[in-house]
């Protein structure tokens, strides 16, 4: 028995964020249930919390419904690259949909506080920018990254339904590109790419002409904004942006991985996939004001350290 220490309840938790959050978790002396399906989550990235008593690993797909007794959940279940989550669309919906009805319903039941991981993607190609939390969105209800975009629109409109109709305790982030050791390196997201191109000396490929931008925070950073939001008052509700508001273009991201790795690779330039956003930055005034958040990794920093990472898997 684990007296006096919080259950929490991770989804996804072998997944990039899920594992990082259940690590942060154990170290703060949380009893953790780690619940995946590995569709893109790994066993790897949870070998080394095998063993440890306060950790339990249950595989389970939360389209399903699950009974466990727990005081806090993080629903992160849900793959996030465009090539996973676009690989069986109506199965994303569902993750995000059925997954959170599942969640909630468990919160309900066991009067659990509950977390959402939500995205920027909620605001699809934005006509506004940076991007507050109250602009409400440009989202192709119909196109190749709907499934996402809405599964993880409509899971916040549960949540808050759940809120107001149930008094649930609820949590929502809006997260923003985040990067980071154990990202899958075909994962296909665009750090992970380019920096594994740049290893193993293959050409980088940008997408469209580069001057798209994005603006990447570091996996730590991200982690320490969902544990401040989790243990903030119950009336902070969300939606709050987390993320880190340098912004860079595609082409500068290439160009200082290129550097970092001393890789001689290429760059070519390759179709801008259908819908993909011309520009993203997170305003973060919410999470510094109630949170008293904001990232510290500069994007230089948090690179080298996911080089790092990706040297030892590649061989290099
Ligand atoms: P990830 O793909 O590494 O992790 C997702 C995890 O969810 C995986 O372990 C996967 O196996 C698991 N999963 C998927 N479907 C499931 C199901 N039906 N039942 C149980 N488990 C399931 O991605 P990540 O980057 O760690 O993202 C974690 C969460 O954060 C996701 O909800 C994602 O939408 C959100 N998010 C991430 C980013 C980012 O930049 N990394 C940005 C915005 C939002
Ligand atoms: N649920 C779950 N675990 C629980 C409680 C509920 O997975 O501990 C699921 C349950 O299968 C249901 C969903 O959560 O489909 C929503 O539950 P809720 O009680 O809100 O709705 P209802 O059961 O009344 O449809
Ligand atoms: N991208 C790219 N080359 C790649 C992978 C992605 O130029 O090998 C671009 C992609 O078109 C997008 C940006 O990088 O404009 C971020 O893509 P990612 O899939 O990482 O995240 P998202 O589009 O969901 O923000």
């Amino acid at each position: 028995m684990s007296y006096g220490r919080k259950r929490v309840l991770v989804t996804g938790g072998a997944g990039f964020l899920g594992s990082h959050l259940c690590e942060r978790l154990l170290a703060e002396n949380c009893d953790v249930l780690c619940v995946d399906n590995f569709f893109t989550g790994t066993k790897e990235n949870i070998a080394h919390l095998i063993g440890n008593p306060y950790f339990e690993l249950i595989r389970h797909d939360v389209t399903f419904p699950l009974y466990v007794e727990v005081d806090e959940i993080f629903n992160l279940a849900c793959p996030a690259s465009p090539i996973h989550y676009q690989r069986d669309p109506v199965q994303t919906t569902k993750t995000s949909v059925h997954g959170a009805i599942n969640m909630l319903g468990l919160a309900k039941r066991v009067g659990a506080k509950i977390f959402q991981a939500s995205t920027s993607e909620v605001y699809g190609d934005p006509e506004v920018h940076p991007q507050p939390e109250d602009y409400r969105g440009s989202v192709n209800t119909i196109g190749p990254r709907a499934c996402y975009d809405e599964g993880k629109r409509c899971a916040e409109t549960l949540f808050f339904d759940y809120w107001r109709q149930h008094a649930l305790r609820i949590k929502v982030a809006r997260i923003f590109n985040t990067y980071g050791p154990r990202m899958h390196p075909n994962d296909g997201r665009v750090v992970s790419n380019f920096i594994v191109q740049a290893l193993e000396g293959r050409d980088i490929t940008i997408y469209g002409d580069g001057s798209q931008t994005r603006s990447f925070c570091f996996c730590s950073d991200l982690i320490e904004g969902f544990i401040r939001l989790m243990n903030s008052g119950d009336d902070v509700t969300g939606p709050i942006n987390l993320g880190n508001p340098g912004e860079f273009t595609m082409l500068e991201l290439a160009e200082t991985v290129l550097r970092l790795t001393g890789s001689k690779s290429k760059l070519v330039f390759m179709p801008l996939p259908a819908d993909d956003p011309k520009q993203r930055q997170p305003n973060i005034t919410l999470a510094k004001q109630v949170l008293g958040w904001q990232p510290t990794i500069p994007l230089e920093e948090g690179l080298a350290r996911t080089i790092a990472y990706f040297r030892e898997r590649v061989g290099h």
